[in-house]
């Protein structure tokens, strides 16, 4: 049994805590957040304060569910009815937490790599997990835990059996690193890179890298990218006696990049390790893989792999992306697909996700599982542990792939089903039904769930629209490291998301902490609030008629006039609320909604008889941000709005909260931030800046469906308006006007990527359908088409039919569906 184990007397002295109420319980699983308690048996609970959050008030919640040990801080009063359970008191939780791990770790003599940089973390810990797993047991971070929460969760982990630990460390703040470094105790260290991200709290980027490599204070040997001269120069300076391999195009590189090529979604690399050159060829063909893939590469060779070991191990790099991907299914189903490690705690990990999207729509449960390999742990143990687990967490049925899973098939419940193998499984789905299901499919690779996956894909090769919430996320970093750290952040998701599915959307940022959410009508907001959204949420355009749902559903109005200030007003008096908070919208030259500046002492005389309602914040829309020809007409805005402002502030007496900026604002204009800035199309990757910074999120893709030689003299499509050179060849595509692909796109003027290359659209888009010109290329049916996305960006299609982007994203139809990424 390789568990993590310590008796509550153990963890109390790890702590340097103070024990109290019952001291014979035993420790196994530590847990902050008390969504995530599934199964009490075994877990002590840390009370930890974060922001407004206090965790001393889950404490009895979490008592109540069967939980029986705390790590509290001192002035929590420890109630007489729970003396059955212990009470670990410290001065602060957080610190217990650290210390424990640290302890813990102390345990074991290991080399252990810790991982920082500003990007490429988790892929690259991952990866080295994918390709180093094979032969050692490796204990590594789940997900991407490298926080001063994540760091000592992961650490705890570690157990008799780890060969080799890979830990992520991230900072947010100075400081921070010392007590991570404390904890993790790394014997190597290796830096990714230093860019932008979590600046917002460090004065230069030159500060944040020194504080990211105090990780490396006591570490044997460094990793770093030669390349770059802040790194290089930085570590020479700080560690001048360590050993150092390092990788990169530089022609000193132990590692170096001779070249490299992309070709049909492959690179092939041409690298140089003492003297001698070898291929490496990547099952990915972007920069960011490639970046990634180096570092990994250069601790194979460290660890002693050879040329064609290496070779081999890369070739089947699994995407890291590939966790969660989600699907719509068949039968109305929902697939979560994480099928490319199979460990325990990644199941863990995987069915908290499952619990997660099963509770929103109240779906049926269901686990699709193969043996689990590389556990270290016993069959005859892990099985019935596994069949606990799903039992706790209330996945309604298992359907378990694999003899070994099989062989324990009467440690499940009788309602489970057992398959040898995946082939059997999938001659068996067509019998099965899965009706509204969310369905989680874990295997280990051998078992190629991918087969499975899309065998239940609602349908095959049809057009979809795909959004990488990584890159969301990436480009909400990047947005917020633009602000000052008291600016909150709003993020508008109406329109659906812009297109993109507002309950994805906000779910992902809501993760991430957004301050606010931003709808336009109050049925988008109450369909957020019904599907579990908590941020704060501000309806743009409130109609008299949905007041009821507003309060029910505690949405906050933009009030933008007199007439609907009264009716909101009159409505609050009559349903007997407490204080209500509303926003202020003025118009300062959009004229749209809004009051008129001239308004602000009128409103101001009538908001004072109306004890009931609050003004949370003032704001107003910016006509022209993205575009340097309106500067002047910016700052009046600006102008108008802060005199506005001034006027309700001083007027009520309190402080109320300003905003002014939307993406490209938040970009071109910084110094307007004042507290609040509402960000839209800049999270979906579209930026008003000369260098865009930021990652594309939506891909809108589709399939050939089938392939034609058109003969000299022929035409294509209605009214005869397509041609393609003699003999030349098209391509069906499954996609028309009613999916969102705009008709002005016919006969040239649009495009489409295959391979690499832009084809044209022939003739006219027809209502499902259009066609595009394939002749001199070889593909067949079946292939991918991108009609917009990372390589063919959305811009040039908005720029070629005379639009935004913004109405060529919310223009998607909804037939296509929309398929989430997600690590
Ligand atoms: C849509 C909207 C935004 C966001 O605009 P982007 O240009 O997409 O950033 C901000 N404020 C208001 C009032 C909006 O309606």
């Amino acid at each position: 049994m390789t568990l993590t184990s310590y008796s509550i007397q153990q963890i109390a002295q790890m702590a340097s805590g103070r024990l109290f109420g019952n001291i014979t319980t035993v420790v196994t699983k530590l847990a902050y957040d008390s969504r995530l308690v599934f199964n009490p048996a075994g877990v002590l609970f840390f009370a930890i304060k974060s922001g407004h959050l206090n965790g001393n008030t889950f404490v009895n919640a979490l008592y109540q569910r069967g939980v029986r040990a705390f790590v509290v801080e001192k002035e929590y009063e420890i109630p007489n009815e729970m003396n059955d359970a212990s009470f670990i008191v410290v001065e602060n939780s957080l610190q217990a937490l650290q210390r424990i791990a640290s302890t813990h770790r102390s345990v074991f003599n290991l080399p252990v790599l810790a991982i920082t940089g500003s990007n490429g973390k988790t892929i690259v810990k991952e990866w080295l997990g994918q390709v180093l797993g094979d032969s050692l047991k490796v204990t590594r971070s789940p997900r991407s835990f490298n926080s001063q929460i994540g760091v000592p969760l992961s650490v705890w982990q570690l157990n008799d059996e780890s060969e080799f630990g890979i830990f992520e460390a991230g900072i947010s703040k100075p400081g921070e690193m010392d007590s991570l470094r404390e904890i993790l105790k790394p014997t190597l260290g290796l830096i990714t890179n230093i860019g932008a991200a979590h600046q917002e709290n460090f004065s230069s980027l030159d500060e944040k890298l020194r504080e990211k490599l105090i990780l490396f204070k006591d570490v044997d040997t460094v990793f770093y990218k030669l390349d770059d001269e802040l790194i290089h120069h930085s570590i020479m300076k700080l560690y001048p006696q360590k050993e150092k391999l390092t990788w990169g195009i530089h022609p000193d590189s132990n590692l170096r990049l001779l070249s490299s090529e992309a070709d049909n979604g492959q690179l092939q690399m041409t690298l140089q390790w003492q003297k001698k050159s070898f291929n490496v060829i990547l099952p990915f063909s972007d920069k960011i893989s490639q970046e990634n893939a180096l570092p990994v590469i250069l601790l194979m060779l460290y660890k002693g792999f050879g040329f064609d070991g290496i070779s081999r191990f890369m070739l089947q790099l699994q995407p890291v992306a590939m966790r969660m991907e989600q699907i719509e299914g068949i039968d109305g189903s929902l697939i979560i697909n994480d099928s490319y490690n199979s460990d325990f705690t990644s199941l863990e990990v995987a069915l908290d996700f499952l619990e997660q999207q099963g509770r929103k729509k109240g779906r049926q449960r269901t686990l699709i599982l193969s043996d689990l390999l590389q556990t270290g742990i016993e069959p005859k143990i892990l099985y019935p542990r596994i069949a606990d687990l799903i039992k706790i967490r209330g996945v309604e049925r298992l359907i378990g792939v694999g003899s070994e899973i099989a062989g324990y098939a009467s440690c499940f419940r009788p309602n489970d089903s057992f398959y040898k193998t995946t082939e059997e499984l999938l001659t068996a789905i067509p019998r099965l039904s899965f009706r509204n299901e969310a369905i989680l499919i874990k295997g280990a690779r051998s078992f190629e769930f991918e087969r499975i996956s899309e065998q239940l894909e609602q349908k095959q090769h049809s057009t979809c629209l795909e959004i990488n919430l990584n890159a969301l996320i990436y480009n909400f970093k990047t947005f917020k490291s633009r602000l000052n750290p008291q600016t909150r952040l709003l993020a508008m998701v109406k329109a659906s998301g812009y297109g993109s599915g507002a309950f994805e959307i906000a779910s992902a940022l809501q993760h991430h902490k957004v301050d606010y959410l931003g709808v336009a009508f109050a049925d988008e907001g109450m369909e957020l609030r019904k599907a579990g959204i908590q941020t704060p949420i501000m309806v743009m355009s409130p109609e008299v008629k949905s007041f009821n749902q507003m309060l029910q559903y505690k949405l906050e109005p933009e009030i933008y006039g007199f007439r609907i200030l009264e009716a909101f007003c009159q409505h609050v008096a009559k349903s007997g609320e407490e204080e209500t908070g509303i926003h202020l919208k003025v118009d300062t030259g959009m004229h749209r909604l809004g009051f008129y500046p001239e308004d602000a002492e009128e409103l101001v005389v009538y908001l004072k008889k109306r004890n009931k309602i609050r003004v949370l914040s003032v704001f107003t829309h910016l006509a022209g941000t993205d575009d340097s020809v309106y500067d002047a007409f910016t700052s009046q805005q600006i102008g108008r709005f802060s005199t506005f402002a001034d006027i309700i502030e001083k007027g009520l007496g309190y402080r109320v909260w300003r905003h002014a900026l939307n993406s490209a604002g938040i970009e071109r204009f910084p110094q307007y931030q004042f507290d609040m800035v509402r960000l839209g199309i800049g999270l979906y990757g579209v930026s008003s800046l000369p260098e865009n910074p930021l990652l594309n999120v939506v891909t809108l893709k589709t399939y050939v469906s089938q392939i034609k030689t058109v003969k000299t003299g022929e035409t294509i499509g209605y009214s005869r308006r397509g041609s393609v050179s003699a003999n030349g060849r098209i391509a069906v595509l499954p996609i028309g006007y009613a999916d969102g692909l705009n008709r002005r796109l016919s006969n040239g003027v649009g495009q489409v990527l295959v391979r690499g290359k832009l084809c044209p659209i022939v003739g006219n888009i027809c209502m499902d359908m259009c066609m595009i010109d394939v002749s001199g290329m070889d593909i067949p049916e079946g292939e991918e088409v991108v009609v917009f996305g990372d390589e063919h960006p959305l811009t040039q299609m908005a720029e070629k039919l005379d639009t935004i982007p913004y109405e060529v994203l919310t223009s998607i139809s909804q037939r296509v569906k929309r398929v989430y990424f997600k690590e």
